[in-house]
């Protein structure tokens, strides 16, 4: 009798569940309140309407104040490179905190500030569905599952809080792991400084290898596959000492910013100036044929697919070719997106006071270098990230003895396209010309440590 009753029950609950679903599928597409709101998103009374619980009805709307300080969320763990824990600190610090929706205990929490850096909500796409839950009559208790797909999702560019730059920017450090590494157990953050580590690699190998914190007591980094080859044949032998790096890393950073003081800031303006133009450029053909472009090359690869060949030899050709294909078609996919963002977002082109405060802000923050507030560090890391793209290639130069060479550090620097991301927040769409810059990891060669004296590298700025 009761395991009849209990199948009647189930029967009608996945009955009703499909009305319910379709009914809040239809609240979404009128972006109509259902469920819970999320940190940054109000409901807006519509006078007049009911719910059918005789509730009055609301609408989606971004509360202004909220979507500030999401965007300020995701420009502190993005600029700053902080985390969670110190997002968090900084927001219950705040003299009134605006606190998450249901929020009980009264504060941030660093999951509270996790799924504010992880919703897309914030960048306009909204989905409905995406775990279903589950009941298990037998244990009598309820589990979510992940839809494989959610059952609605649409893009809404009214509910937009951040770009798609930005939201893509924080994922990517958040599926990076973050920081490079721990500190120093003693606590010496200037003969061990975690500043550059995991910007390092060693180009020798199949795929560029990140090095590795080694050698006496940590002071050093080393490429880990390079350890393992004889020494005669490896191709970094030298050790990089962190210190050193880390100093001259900085100064040359600091140097190429110093360089061409009034020319590079006049630079800077025209090339905002060019990025305005360039994004307010009306042609809507561009997104036509770029869209016309996807689907053609949306059926080349179906063709390709349907007509893969007999023999080993065509259905290789047949591989590469789908391979080109999509390859090409994620390009113009990305593009595309690109220029529908760039349609909706709005750059101003800065003043010279603007961009030489900028400059003088970024190299007072390089000449400081690593120093032991981590706040400060991140700062830092985040400007030497900027400049080198956040990584930095490695190469013996000298003998490969001990004491017989050094390694060479050499990045592409893409000045102006990095310092008009830096002024405007956002990419810049045209390329600007790079140089090659090379750094010496050695010390000055007239300045000789003396056994007594404290140790300094000295470098020169010239
Ligand atoms: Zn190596």
């Amino acid at each position: 009798m009761l395991s009849m009753q209990s199948t009647f029950d189930q029967f009608y609950v996945s009955a009703n569940n499909e009305s319910i679903r379709s009914a809040h599928e239809g609240l979404l597409d009128k972006r109509l309140v259902f469920g819970a709101l999320s940190f940054g998103y109000l409901g807006e009374l519509i006078p007049g309407e009911l719910t059918s619980r005789k509730r009055p009805r609301s609408r989606i709307v971004i509360d202004p104040e909220a979507a500030d300080l999401v965007r300020q969320i995701y420009r502190w763990y993005v600029e700053e490179r902080m985390q969670t824990i110190q997002i968090m600190r900084r927001l219950n610090a705040m003299s009134e905190p605006m606190l998450p929706p249901n929020c009980k205990s009264g504060r941030w929490t660093r999951g509270a500030v996790e799924r504010v850096l992880k919703n897309r909500r914030y960048r306009g796409c909204w989905e409905y569905g995406v775990t279903e839950s589950v009941y298990l009559p037998e244990q009598d208790y309820v589990t979510k599952h992940f839809r494989a797909e959610p059952l609605r999702a649409a893009q809404i560019e009214e509910l937009r809080i951040v770009t798609d730059e930005l939201w893509h920017a924080v994922q990517v450090r958040r599926l990076d792991g973050g920081h490079g590494g721990r500190n120093a157990n003693d606590g010496d953050s200037v003969k061990r400084p975690v500043l550059l580590n995991g910007i390092f690699v060693c180009p020798a190998h199949q795929e560029k290898q990140r090095l590795w914190v080694g050698g006496n007591r940590g002071q050093y980094m080393v490429c880990p596959v390079c350890q393992g080859i004889e020494s005669k044949s490896r191709p970094l032998f030298s050790m990089l000492n962190r210190e050193l790096a880390a100093q001259l890393t900085c100064h040359k950073c600091a140097e190429l910013l110093m360089a061409s003081d009034e020319t590079l800031i006049g630079e800077v303006v025209s090339a905002c100036q060019a990025e305005v133009q360039e994004s307010q450029l009306p042609d809507p053909g561009q997104v036509a044929r770029l869209k016309s472009e996807l689907q053609g090359l949306s059926a080349s690869i179906a063709a390709a697919l349907r007509n893969p060949g007999v023999t080993e030899a065509d259905q290789a050709e047949t591989d590469s070719l789908v391979r080109d294909f999509r390859s090409q078609r994620a390009k113009v996919a990305a593009k595309l997106g690109f220029l529908g963002s760039a349609l909706t977002r709005a750059i101003r082109v800065p003043t010279v006071d603007e961009v030489r405060e900028m400059l003088t802000n970024l190299e007072q923050i390089l000449l400081d270098g690593a120093t032991r507030d981590p706040e400060r560090v991140n700062l830092v890391r985040s400007t030497v990230e900027l400049l080198t793209g956040g990584e930095i290639e490695l190469f013996q130069a000298g003998e490969a003895r001990s004491h017989g060479g050094w390694l060479q550090g050499r990045f592409k620097l893409h000045l102006l396209n990095c310092l008009v991301k830096k002024v405007t927040g956002v990419s810049a769409l045209l390329e600007h010309p790079a140089v090659e810059v090379i750094i010496d990891y050695r010390e000055a060669p007239r300045a000789k440590p003396s056994l007594y004296a404290p140790r300094r590298f000295t470098t020169k700025i010239s």
